[in-house]
């Protein structure tokens, strides 16, 4: 059945290949040697792909999963998913007992967060495990390696109730040709983590590579995990990276169809500020989505979208929830036909980095803001394995 028909996906769909999660996983593992294992990032709801089922679709390839907030750790735990899951920015002691309660991991890199989670360690008398966060590069979060880091992390480690699972740094620039600093900054984490290592410290899994270290096989890829974020969903870090190195299948598209059909004379403006005026006559097709479900405005008069299996280009601004195309050489279409936003119908594709440069955007940042208006229909061995509609628990615990 045509997802786009179901209930509640008439107006718009984002169609998510778990097929394809789980494609790109084994790309992606088959870059790494056998002792290496990952952890699956699915911050900003996956991505926008929806967190939970691909996570569920991921679990079997992978040691755990990378969060950005508490809630988002939860919303998995929640789901019965087991493994590692790490919080990846800073989580403020007020909710450490939850963090605790639900097992998942901080960031930890300052002596006071850390004497906070020991005393509460005591106080539950339950080990808290931790991973040490390292600043090597991007001036966001974690210690700055040198003497005073190396005692602070000794102490951590030596403070009742704490657990050093892990250590990690993050890189600021492997997507770039130039690997240089990432280079030094795999330096610097490896000079810190072996110091640690000679006064006796010794952290079972140590952290540095994104997608784009992993894909280009940087050398942080043999410590003991990895983290894969957009190489998950089938996207390259940039085009600096190279893509002969590991085939990646996009996981996401987004349809809609067209809502009303309009023939325009010449002079006619088109939208919001008449950005757009024919100069002869037009047909043009109306799209019922907009800015509002995370489709960038910045598309106005640039972007495109496939009815038929043939390009109708976008005229003038986008609206909040439609926006309206050029479909005079597409005679053939009628209302309620399928437009495909992101994805492929006929012989034509429209990828996120296409809309990205078109519209200069950031094709992770298309990802996250595809609004939680749109539902998404999860396929499995082209069968549909799960809807979420998110306007459904939108206002569950509304205080
Ligand atoms: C988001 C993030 C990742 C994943 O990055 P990708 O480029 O999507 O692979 C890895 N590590 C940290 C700390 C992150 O914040």
């Amino acid at each position: 059945m045509e997802d786009i028909k179901l209930r509640h996906c008439r107006r718009a769909v984002v169609q998510v290949s778990l097929d394809a999660i789980t494609a790109n996983l084994r790309a992606m593992k088959a870059l790494l040697p056998e002792k290496t294992a990952m952890l699956a990032v699915v911050k900003a709801d996956g991505y926008g792909h929806g967190a939970v089922p691909v996570a569920k679709a991921a679990e079997p390839f992978v040691a755990g999963f990378g969060v950005a907030t508490l809630q988002e750790g939860i919303a998995l735990r929640r789901h019965g998913l087991g493994g590692i899951i790490l919080i990846l920015g800073v989580t403020f002691p007020e909710d450490y007992e939850e963090m605790v309660r639900w097992q998942l991991r901080p960031a930890i890199f300052e002596r006071d967060h850390a004497e906070k989670l020991s005393g509460l360690a005591r106080k539950l008398k339950r080990e808290i495990p931790i991973h040490l966060a390292v600043d090597t590069g991007m001036s966001r979060i974690g210690m700055k390696p040198g003497g005073q880091a190396e005692q602070l992390a000794e102490e951590i480690y030596h403070m009742p109730g704490l657990r050093v699972e892990g250590i990690f740094t993050h890189f600021s620039r492997a997507d770039e040709e130039d690997k240089e600093c990432t280079r030094q900054q795999f330096q610097k984490f490896m000079e810190f983590t072996d110091r640690l290592r000679q006064k006796g410290i010794e952290i079972p899994l140590r952290h540095c590579s994104n997608s784009a270290a992993m894909i280009e096989n940087f050398s942080s890829n043999s410590l003991e995990l990895c983290r894969a974020g957009i190489s998950m969903y089938g996207l390259y870090p940039s085009d600096q990276v190279n893509r002969e190195l590991v085939k990646l299948t996009p996981a996401l598209s987004l349809k809609s169809r067209i809502s009303c059909i309009r023939t325009i004379g010449p002079g006619t403006a088109v939208s919001y500020g008449g950005t757009f005026v024919a100069d002869r006559t037009m047909t043009i097709a109306t799209i019922p989505v907009g800015y509002g479900d995370g489709y960038p405005r910045n598309l106005s008069g640039k972007g495109c979208v496939l009815i038929r299996g043939k390009r109708a280009p976008v005229l003038g601004r986008i609206c909040m929830d439609q926006f309206m195309v050029d479909i005079s050489k597409i005679p053939e279409a009628v209302e309620e036909d399928e437009a495909v936003l992101i994805g492929s119908q006929g012989e034509e594709t429209i990828t996120v980095e296409e809309l990205a440069d078109l519209g200069g955007g950031f094709h992770y940042e298309i990802l996250c803001d595809l609004g939680k208006r749109i539902p998404r229909v999860y396929r499995k061995d082209g069968r549909i394995v799960g809807i979420k509609d998110y306007s459904w628990d939108q206002y569950e615990d509304f205080l």
